[in-house]
């Protein structure tokens, strides 16, 4: 069977035999996908001419509404999108509900804040800037939205959430969002974009999903156009060079792959609830959905002399976990997604291990429980050690992107942050400690790098968000090496959808702009 994309309003088969999806446990092929034969050129101008048009005749609470009709949409639909889930991408149900309930979280969230922007058509940013004496002349900054298409070039590990949180800004902002999922897991975004469509939700044109291969989707992109990328830093590049991309200045957005660290502050000793509250953290973070989160915890940077402590605590707790086929309800890790990923995470652990011992797992040989390790895509969870991280390479620079971290041994602040800082660039760090002065010094000595840092002490003990967790109230990206990207935050997240200018003219009329524009002032909320 191969998947029908949806472009210019219609389902289309496309020409040729396909790529097969796979499922990872039993290497069964499940469907195929392909966009070969697709007119791809007319499929963006299709979506900027009809949907674009037809969702700006709305008012942001209305696109609102809408979401919140996606959300139903998807909700009802959930226990479809978990089945995909096992079969594509050998989730257990905790790492379907990350992807599938925080695409509908995300979703929701949207709908609700989008429905405080009111009845306006256009955003009115800031306060009026008198010009003239008598004020009778003033300039006032509007946000518009923009007259294109929102691209989506999307990663494999998150087919649900990371079409929603592109999506739900993109659609309550006016701008139609066409959406090329990664091919390994295209399935599931294809699915919910099915049941979108089926629901007759959104204005013919207002979305569209093409599966398989981007071929000549760059060439195609204008001037009012964005495209939001997510994958790695390898294709970042790629994408951010393309020449019609860079002949045209389209508007892009990056998300790629971290180094992401979690710290133990020096005042943390072992037994102590903080102490536990990391070692809980690294293990979520190395086994959730396979350690195959972009905002995992690669690096754990502790105390030298809690270094062996930190490594037994972690380790016994591996120890005790089952991996293997998640149709088995006693498992609670997966294998990765496919195969070259399963090769990917064996090559990275193998140059890790050159500067690391390892402490627990590791073996290439591993028997997963209820799995041909022949056919199936099953990675041991694996913890390193690396004593000497001033002069390590690959720790700071190899994303195992997979079940794997490695401690890192620290000897005070300064070297601690050096070393943080070698990430070059970082979706995120938490900071486990007790101590105000340390995360202090911390915050100041990483924040640039990383565009979330989670401070976690007694106090707040076990009710943080999450090191990996995406808010969509607070900013996910991360500068250098991250991509430099910037999305949610709430409301902030409408400003890559929109254009900003300023109109300068009478001041009585510029304060309400014939009464199109909403307040967007309250950006964060
Ligand atoms: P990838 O191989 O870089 O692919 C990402 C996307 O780019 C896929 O849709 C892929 O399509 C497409 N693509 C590849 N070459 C292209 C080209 N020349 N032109 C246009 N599109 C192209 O990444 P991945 O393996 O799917 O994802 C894993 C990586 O993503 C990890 O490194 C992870 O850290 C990163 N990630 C980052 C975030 C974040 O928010 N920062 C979130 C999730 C994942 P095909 O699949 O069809 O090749």
């Amino acid at each position: 069977m191969s998947l029908p994309n949806y472009v210019l309003g219609q389902w289309r088969e496309s020409a040729g035999a396909g790529e097969p999806l796979i499922d990872p446990v039993t290497g069964d092929e499940l469907v195929r996908i392909s966009s070969q034969g697709l007119d791809i050129e007319n499929a963006l101008e299709f979506a900027r001419s009809e949907g674009g048009p037809a969702l700006r005749k709305l008012t942001y609470s209305e696109r609102a509404d809408l979401l919140a009709k996606i959300a139903e949409v998807l909700a009802a639909n959930r226990d479809e999108y978990f089945r995909i889930s096992l079969l594509n991408a050998g989730t257990t149900q905790p790492d379907a509900s990350f992807d599938v309930d925080g695409a509908i979280f995300t979703t929701k969230y949207y709908a609700k804040v989008g429905r405080t922007l009111t009845e306006g058509k256009i955003l009115k940013e800031g306060a009026l800037i008198p010009l003239s004496k008598t004020n009778v002349f003033a300039g006032q900054h509007f946000l518009v939205p923009a007259k294109g298409v929102a691209v989506f070039i999307n990663a494999f590990n998150f087919p649900a959430w990371g079409f929603c949180e592109k999506a739900a800004p993109a659609l309550l902002s006016g701008v139609p969002v066409v959406v090329k999922p990664a091919s390994p897991t295209a399935w599931l975004t294809q699915r919910m974009i099915e049941d979108i469509v089926k629901a007759a939700v959104l204005p013919t044109g207002a979305i569209s999903v093409i599966c398989g291969s981007a071929r000549d989707l760059l060439d195609h992109v204008r001037e009012g156009d964005t495209v939001s990328f997510t994958g790695s830093a390898e294709t970042a590049m790629r994408i951010r060079s393309h020449s019609n991309v860079l002949r045209r200045s389209v508007r892009i957005n990056i998300e790629a792959d971290s180094i992401n660290s979690a710290i133990l502050g020096p005042d943390v000793a072992p037994a102590t609830d903080v102490f536990g509250l990391l070692v809980k953290e690294v293990l979520r973070e190395m086994t959730l959905k396979a350690g195959q989160k972009c905002t995992a915890i690669r690096r754990v940077l502790v105390p030298r002399q809690h270094l062996q402590v930190v490594g037994e605590a972690i380790c016994s707790q591996l120890d005790s976990l089952k991996v293997g086929n998640p149709r088995n309800p006693e498992v609670k890790m997966g294998p990765v997604v496919n195969k070259a990923q399963q090769a990917s995470c064996l090559e990275g652990l193998r140059r890790l291990k050159q500067e690391c011992s390892v402490l627990f797992g590791g073996d290439e040989r591993f028997q997963p429980i209820d799995a041909d390790p022949g056919k199936s895509a099953f990675v041991q969870p694996t913890l390193l050690a690396c004593k000497n991280g001033r002069d390590a390479k690959f720790v700071h620079d190899v994303e195992v992107f997979g079940p794997a971290a490695t401690l890192v041994a620290y000897d005070g602040q300064d070297d601690l942050i050096a070393m943080v800082r070698r990430g070059l660039g970082s979706l995120v760090a938490s900071v486990f400690s007790n101590d105000p002065g340390f995360i202090q010094n911390v915050i100041l000595g990483i924040g640039d790098l990383h565009g979330r840092t989670m401070v976690v002490d007694s106090i707040v003990g076990s009710q943080h968000t999450g090191h990996g967790n995406v808010m969509p109230s607070c900013l996910h990206g991360g500068a250098g090496r991250a991509g430099g990207g910037e999305e949610l935050a709430g409301l902030r997240a409408l400003l890559f959808y929109h254009r900003r200018f300023v109109v300068q003219g009478p001041a009585n009329y510029l304060t309400e702009l014939g009464g199109l524009s909403a307040d967007a002032n309250l950006l964060y909320l």
